[in-house]
């Protein structure tokens, strides 16, 4: 059988795209095409600003209160479904379903955060501004918004956005990953059966023409972006260039800080977590160790112990641990790092190269691989792998860690490991990261925080999620009253 090529939903329709190419959506660990993605075109996603346009003025002049129930509808919808949903995001990404089934989770919450809007855009007001004048702020939305999906959450990072764009009264175009759309395009289906209105949110299938297209567009007020720091970085300028608000979180170096005084067992476990879940392809995951003094010794031998036991397979099976990369490109991309830290000098301690899977011998897996003796002028000790490579670096100071932390161009996360209060105090003080992690290997920030980022890893003012989703999603319209 052909697989199904999926459709754009606009204007409250799922419409066939008329673009001549189409990729194949591939699940990486059994290499089966799942599903075609169309390359829609410009025409196409215009279509979709001007339907979302069209929508704006009534949705925006719905009360709150009746827009959070199609959240809290949502959310039920997504709590039924919440299975079928993890399986999907398993199936075109590769993450194991037991993470599939947390990142649902947490779209979910930020759901459950939008529910509460009829309070959270509240604005302010003040009595005699002067004699006899008083004033108030209010929030308003603005009209279209636009987001630029990445393919390593495919069902949580768009929701730190579209929940709250909705909410607070704009209406939305999305564009989701093309290497793995299928979950947006499902959970579009359950935005549907919510029964907003037509046009309040619409989905476009594609990539660069597409994004550009959006993002170009007179009608759209602004662009939400999570992706690599060069796209984000080009992203950013391009939306200024159009005038619009921008949200753009970038790629990420993330420096796991171990001190002697560490819990050890519960810190290789946190380590390990953070550097091999989701096969490393998370934003957040720590992939340089820096080992201070004798932490070094404690740290390692267990670390390489405890990483050669992972069980990696095909998330489906509820026994894996570690799935495959999200593409044989990507595969081969990571593969080339490792072969690039051995030619650079690094010492491998455990090496993913040629793994087999029995069953999946197409699949695009790479085993846990740890590196030691990683210098910080090696490649691999300053690009972002997206993999599961995890380098270590021996240290004598915490001084130095700060040093090395500060020469790196991300910021995305940090975290250190200790039993010292003063030491983790410091460090949260101290490090120029959005994400900071206390004897925490993943500094994820919850739906009503903002998911931080600092440096080359995030261009812009405000965050996705929680209120500053919200003020990014609205503007602040001061209002002066006097009454004869
Ligand atoms: P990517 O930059 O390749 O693509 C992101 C999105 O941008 C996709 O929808 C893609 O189609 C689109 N795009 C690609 N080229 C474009 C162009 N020239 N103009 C406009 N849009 C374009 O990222 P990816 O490989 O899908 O995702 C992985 C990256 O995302 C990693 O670098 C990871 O660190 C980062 N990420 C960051 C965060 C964060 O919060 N900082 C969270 C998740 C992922």
């Amino acid at each position: 059988m052909e697989p199904k090529v999926l459709r754009n939903y606009i204007g409250g329709e799922w419409v066939a795209s008329k673009a001549p190419e189409a990729r194949d959506v591939v699940n990486p660990a059994t290499a089966e095409v799942l599903a075609r993605v169309p390359m829609s075109t410009a025409r196409e996603a215009a279509d979709a600003v001007e339907a979302a346009h069209e929508a704006f003025w009534a949705w925006r002049c719905t009360p709150p209160i009746t827009r959070a129930r199609y959240m809290f509808r949502l959310k039920a919808l997504m709590e039924e479904n919440f299975e079928k949903i993890a399986e999907l995001n398993t199936m075109e990404n590769g993450k194991t379903i037991d993470e599939s089934r947390g990142e649902v989770r947490r779209a979910i919450e930020n759901v459950d955060v939008a529910c509460g809007i009829p309070s959270l855009m509240m604005g302010y007001n003040a009595e005699d501004v002067a004699e006899g004048i008083d004033s108030f702020a209010l929030r308003q939305p603005l009209g279209v918004f636009v987001h630029l999906a990445p393919f390593n959450f495919p069902a949580m990072v768009p929701y730190w956005f579209i929940p709250y764009a909705l909410a607070t009264g704009n209406t939305f175009v999305l564009k989701p990953s093309s290497q793995t759309p299928m979950t947006q395009n499902f959970l579009a289906r359950l935005l549907e059966e919510t029964e907003l209105p037509e046009g309040v949110f619409n989905l476009v299938n594609g990539s660069t023409e597409v994004a550009e297209a959006l993002m170009a567009h007179p009608k759209v007020k602004g662009v939400t972006f999570v992706g690599s720091t060069p796209v984000g970085k080009h992203v950013y300028a391009f939306s200024a260039q159009h005038g619009k608000r921008a949200i753009v979180q970038g790629g990420a170096k993330n420096f796991l800080v171990v001190m002697p005084d560490a819990d050890m067992p519960r810190t290789v476990s946190a380590i390990l977590t953070s550097a091999f879940g989701c096969a490393g392809q998370r934003c957040l995951a720590g992939s340089v160790i820096l080992a201070v003094g004798k932490a070094y010794d404690d740290l390692v031998p267990p670390l390489v112990e405890a990483a050669s036991r992972l069980k990696v397979g095909y998330g489906l099976d509820q026994a894996t641990q570690m799935g495959p990369v999200v593409s044989a490109a990507a595969k081969k991309k990571v593969v080339g790092y490792i072969d690039l830290g051995v030619s650079e000098g690094a010492r491998l301690l455990l090496d993913g190269r040629n793994i087999v899977v029995p069953g999946y011998e197409k699949g695009a897996f790479v085993g846990p691989t740890i590196f030691d003796r990683v210098t910080p002028d090696m490649t691999i000790a300053k690009d972002e792998i997206f993999g599961p490579v995890l380098g270590i670096t021996q240290v004598d100071s915490l001084e130095q860690c700060y040093d090395i932390i500060a020469a790196s161009p991300f910021g995305n996360a940090a975290s250190v490991f200790t039993s010292s209060g003063k030491v983790a105090r410091e460090f949260a003080y101290r490090v120029e990261c959005g994400n900071i992690g206390i004897n925490i290997g993943i500094a994820a920030p919850i739906a009503f925080f903002p998911f931080g980022g600092m440096k080359d890893s995030f261009f812009g003012v405000l965050h996705g999620q929680g209120q500053d989703a919200i003020r990014f999603f609205t503007d602040e319209k001061v209002v002066l009253t006097r009454w004869f």
